[in-house]
Order: structure tokens, then C-alpha cells, then sequence
């Protein structure tokens, strides 16, 4: 595996180090606070190219690769984890889907203007009873004619309440269970399409969380993605590639707090010396450097097999796994370094600790990746011992 970025994903790298230190660090307080979608740092991340890195530029997006992608999701995520899953929901679960499967009719309608930033798109498979449990779903996709009439609710829809486009998921024949799931693009605005609810959280306090509901909404048929009965097909392909993007969330926010950490080391006194030359809190930061690098490392592979158009669905859950579990711990121990500063909400670095939390549950929980995994490992231990 290349380790070094080409001359593009290098550039791409500093443009979204300096949006994210100059546009989106002044603010990443403030948002926070008051549980703000920044509509005008969102706007200006879409015209530097980040909400459509991965899609062609005959397509509205940056026409560059996923290396290109992670490195700027970290860039934002050490300033802003809200930012960061704002741009990753719509690179990977939007944009992502509508290139792959979308015929171009589609694509010119509902991944142009997503993928050129001047509207946003959100993904909605989740229900009430189909979390970590997604085939479970109970949404409603009825033929009737040219169109489908959708009625259900969907929760915790990240970009909810924002997204002009939401990828929805529903039963178009629920007697063949999960192969009866369908996918449609649904326009803000639809008879029948409403929000219900947007969720207050512990964090990425900006990025808003909402409940969709659909009550005999008419979706025409020209809006399915794919066939009938591919929608779980679309959605597992579809979050392989987006655990990618949490990965990178998850190394950015560990990374942001290691930084703080670092700093304050270097800085604070106590029995006379800077606590940096205190050899516990020596051990704090190596220990974050390291799992970061790893983390890091972890999800560069994935994107580099997704970029080579090998398998990386594996690669991707290993890296979203290890990083998040890097993220809580590196987050929770640079509270630790600021000792009783860390846990007051002026040093920052406790709304990395809030912001990281989530990286272990969307888009699989740790233990979902684990059960992925260990799938692998099995499957490909049996298969060497026949
Ligand atoms: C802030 C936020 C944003 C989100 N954004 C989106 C979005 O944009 N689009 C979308 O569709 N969804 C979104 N989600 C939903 C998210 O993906 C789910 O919450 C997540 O997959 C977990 O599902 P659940 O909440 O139903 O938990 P459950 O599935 O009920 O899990 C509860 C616990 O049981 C464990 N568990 C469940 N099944 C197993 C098993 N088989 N083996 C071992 N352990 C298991 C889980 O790991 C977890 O610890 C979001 C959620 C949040 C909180």
C-alpha cells in the first residue's frame, strides 16, 4: 500500500487543514452550544468541492478518490465533529449511492446539485425497531401505477431536517423479508413528507438528528434507485463505503483532543515542572499517538481498497472500529491530561470526548463491526481448513 498522498490528495488535505482552522474552528463552540446547523461554513464546504469529493465532475463533485475524502474528513473532524459527519452523510451515504446506482436521468435530478454543495442529501434507513437490526423495516413502499405511496417513519436521520434529498428505504413486498426492500430518492417538500422531530443530543450538537415521517406520500416510480427488492443490497453496500467516512470522523476528533492534549502538557505545571515530564502523562500521549497512527493507517487501507475497486467492506469495519474505540479512549484521557479543566466546557476538549461517543454507534455500533469481523475471520479459517 502507497503510504505516501499524491500531489491531489495533498492539496485537498491542506485546502480543508486551513477552511477547517480559518472558518469552522471560530465557531465550533458556538454551534455546539446552541445545537446550530451551520448553513453558511456547510454552504462554503460545497464550494471547495468537499460534498462531492468522490463523484465525477461531469456529475457536480470534485472527481477525486476516497484517500482524497478521509484526509479531509479528519482535517474538519479535528475542528468540528459535527462538520465532519455533515460532509461524510453526504459524500458516503448520499452522493455515494446515487453515483453507484442511479441511472444518469437520476443523477443529473438528485446527485448534481448534492454533490456541487448547493443542496444537502441524508440517508434514512433507521426505524424505531431497525437499528442494528436494518432489515427489520416496517416503511411501506406500495405500488399504485407510475408511482409508490410510502407511509412509515424513520429515526435519527442525520441532515434530516436540512437535506432537500433523502435516500429512503421501505418494503415494496414485505413476504420476501429483507429482498423486499426497495430505495427511493424523496424530495423535501413532498405531499406527505414531514419532519416530527429532531433529536437533542450529548453530541455533534450541530449536525441535527430527525425523525422523518411519510403518510401516503407518492414517490413517482422514475425515483426508485436500482430494481425492486435491491434497496438492502444498496443500503449494506452503501454504509461499507460510509464507515470509511466515521473512521476518518474518529481519527479526526482523536486526533483534535491529542493535539489540545499535547499542548497543555507542554504548558501546565505541577511540583514544579511542566506535567508533560510527568511520566504517566507521558504514557497518556503515547498512548494516544499510537492508536491514532493505527487508526489512521487502518482506514487509509480501506480507502485504498475501495480506490483500487477491490473488496474492503472487512477493511472498513476494522478501521471504523478501531478508530472509534481510539476516539473514546484518546478523548477520554485528554480530559485527563487537562485534569480538572478538561471537565469544564471552555478547554474544549470535552466536546470532543461528547462528539466521539457517537462514532461507536451510527453506521454500526462496535459490536456490529465486531460480529462483521469475526464473519470473516470464521468464514475465512473454515474455508482454509477444508
Ligand atoms: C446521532 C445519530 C445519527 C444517526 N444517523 C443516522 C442516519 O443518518 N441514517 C440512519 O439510517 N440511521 C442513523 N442513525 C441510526 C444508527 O445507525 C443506529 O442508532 C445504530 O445502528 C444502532 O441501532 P439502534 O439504535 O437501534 O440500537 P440497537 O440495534 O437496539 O442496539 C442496542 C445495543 O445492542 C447491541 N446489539 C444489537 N444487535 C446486536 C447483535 N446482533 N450482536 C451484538 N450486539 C448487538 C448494539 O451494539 C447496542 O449496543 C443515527 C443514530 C444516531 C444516534
Amino acid at each position: 500500500m502507497e503510504l505516501d498522498l499524491t500531489d491531489e490528495q495533498r492539496m485537498i488535505q491542506a485546502m480543508a487543514r486551513e477552511f477547517a482552522e480559518t472558518a469552522i474552528r471560530p465557531i465550533a463552540v458556538e454551534i455546539d452550544r446552541e445545537a446550530r446547523f451551520p448553513h453558511e461554513t456547510v454552504k462554503r464546504m460545497g464550494a471547495l468541492g468537499l460534498m462531492g469529493i468522490m463523484v465525477p465532475e461531469r456529475w457536480g463533485g470534485s472527481g477525486a478518490d476516497t484517500v482524497a475524502y478521509v484526509v479531509a474528513v479528519e482535517e474538519i473532524a479535528k475542528a468540528c465533529g459535527s462538520h465532519a459527519v455533515i460532509m461524510s452523510v453526504n459524500n458516503s451515504l448520499y452522493c455515494d449511492p446515487l453515483l453507484t446506482y442511479g441511472t444518469d436521468a437520476q443523477r443529473e435530478r438528485f446527485l448534481v446539485p448534492v454533490a456541487a454543495g448547493q443542496a444537502n442529501g441524508c440517508f434514512a434507513l433507521t426505524e424505531s425497531q431497525a437499528g442494528s437490526d436494518a432489515r427489520n423495516q416496517a416503511t411501506l413502499a406500495t405500488r399504485d401505477g407510475d408511482s409508490y405511496v410510502l407511509n412509515g417513519k424513520k429515526q435519527f436521520i442525520s441532515t434530516g431536517r436540512e437535506a432537500s434529498f433523502a435516500l429512503v428505504f421501505g418494503q415494496t413486498d414485505r413476504a420476501k423479508a429483507h429482498h423486499g426492500i426497495s430505495a427511493f430518492v424523496v424530495e423535501k417538500g413532498a405531499p406527505g413528507f414531514g419532519v416530527s422531530k429532531t433529536e437533542d443530543k450529548l453530541g455533534i450538537r450541530a449536525s441535527d438528528t430527525a425523525e422523518l415521517v411519510f403518510e401516503d406520500c407518492r414517490v413517482p416510480a422514475a425515483s426508485r434507485l436500482g430494481e425492486e427488492g435491491m434497496g438492502f443490497t444498496i443500503a449494506m453496500g452503501t454504509i461499507d463505503g460510509g464507515r470509511i467516512g466515521i473512521a476518518a470522523q474518529a481519527v479526526g476528533l482523536a486526533a483534535g483532543a491529542y493535539e489540545r492534549a499535547v499542548a497543555y502538557a507542554r504548558e501546565r505545571k505541577s511540583f514544579g515542572v511542566p506535567i508533560g515530564q510527568h511520566q504517566m502523562v507521558q504514557w497518556m500521549l503515547a498512548d494516544m499517538a499510537t492508536a491514532i497512527d493505527g487508526a489512521r493507517l487502518l482506514t487509509l487501507r480501506a480507502a485504498t481498497l475501495k480506490d483500487a475497486g477491490k473488496p474492503f467492506g472487512v477493511a472498513a469495519a476494522m478501521a471504523k472500529l478501531f478508530a472509534a474505540e481510539t476516539a473514546m479512549k484518546a478523548t477520554t484521557d485528554a480530559i485527563q491530561v487537562h485534569g480538572g479543566y478538561g471537565y469544564i466546557r471552555e478547554y474544549e476538549v470535552e466536546r470532543y470526548f461528547r462528539d466521539a461517543k457517537i462514532t461507536q454507534i451510527y453506521e454500526g455500533t462496535s459490536q456490529i463491526q465486531k460480529l462483521v469481523i469475526a464473519r470473516e475471520v470464521l468464514g475465512r479459517t473454515a474455508g482454509r481448513s477444508a
